[in-house]
């Protein structure tokens, strides 16, 4: 089996610096020959997105485009765009959450409507929008992948309303997958422990979390964005051909443990 991902164009959505998880999977997707398309929230990204992409070894013949994905007219424009620019693509990694950062701390009970509706606006409601937009560039077939957290399926301490819309998130990544199928479109979530990164920050407690997972997760220390970004090239690999609506726990084996 050809395992390169050469000839194939994925997009990465999400990258705002060194430290951001869709970094570590455009550089996994990059070591395996794909041609990436980076997107970002804002202008404010633009140049960290740049200079992060110009450090690649070998060719590297990146695009880049801004996408606010609270803007369901640029995620439409953003995907004409590149379809205009490079035709047809193969996959798309969706690694974009935000909620705020008062709701990330002590109850869930005090969640604002409003917080409520951004967090689940941005963390899941925009992987359908995105989606939708780029499923008639997948013409060839494709791979969506998205990133989720255990605090969608337990409770985690702190993580609130990020819990909820994770939850929110998973869903709609199988119904997407049940959807998309039909057009040999998979879907799937990786569900990574935690990693230190500017949204990271953002949960009360953080280091508790981290200590946590030396402590009591099977493999006894976090997890690397370079091995989050490992199984995202499976997912996008054909190794993965047979696999969608699932998700993949990439945790040092965390979720596994009871009491
Ligand atoms: P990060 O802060 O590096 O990435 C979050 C990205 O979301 C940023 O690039 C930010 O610009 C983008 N974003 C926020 N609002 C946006 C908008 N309106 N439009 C477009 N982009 C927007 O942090 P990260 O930890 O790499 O997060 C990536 C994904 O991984 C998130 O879904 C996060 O919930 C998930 N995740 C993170 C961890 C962890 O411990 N870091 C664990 C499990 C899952």
């Amino acid at each position: 089996m050809n395992l390169s991902l050469e000839g194939r164009t994925y997009v990465v959505m999400g990258v705002a610096n060194k430290r951001s998880i869709a970094w570590g999977i455009a550089r996994s997707l990059h070591e395996a020959g794909a041609r990436l398309i980076f997107t970002y929230a804002s202008e404010r990204f633009e140049k960290s997105v740049r200079d992060l992409a110009d450090t690649l070894e070998g060719e590297n013949n990146s695009l880049f485009y801004e996408c606010d994905v609270t803007n369901d007219e640029a995620i439409i424009q953003t995907f004409e765009n590149i379809q205009n620019d490079v035709g047809v693509i193969h996959g798309l990694a969706h690694c974009i959450a935000f909620a705020n950062r008062d709701e990330l701390k002590d109850e869930f009970l005090n969640t604002s409507r409003d917080g409520f509706l951004t967090a689940h606006n941005i963390s899941s409601y925009s992987l359908t929008a995105v989606a939708r937009a780029s499923k008639p560039l997948m013409s060839e077939g494709g791979s969506i992948i998205t990133m989720t957290y255990l605090g969608g399926e337990q409770v985690v301490q702190n993580y609130n309303v990020m819990g909820v819309a994770k939850a929110s998130l998973d869903a709609s990544m199988k119904y997407l997958a049940n959807d998309l199928g039909k057009h040999n479109i998979r879907v799937n979530a990786i569900s990574a422990g935690p990693i230190r990164t500017l949204s990271a920050k953002g949960v009360g407690d953080f280091n508790q979390i981290l200590q946590e997972i030396e402590e009591r997760a099977p493999l006894r220390r976090p997890v690397t964005q370079e091995e989050v970004g490992d199984t995202a090239y499976y997912l996008m690999s054909d190794l993965s051909r047979g696999v969608t609506g699932e998700v993949i726990h990439v945790d040092s084996g965390f979720n596994i443990i009871g009491y």
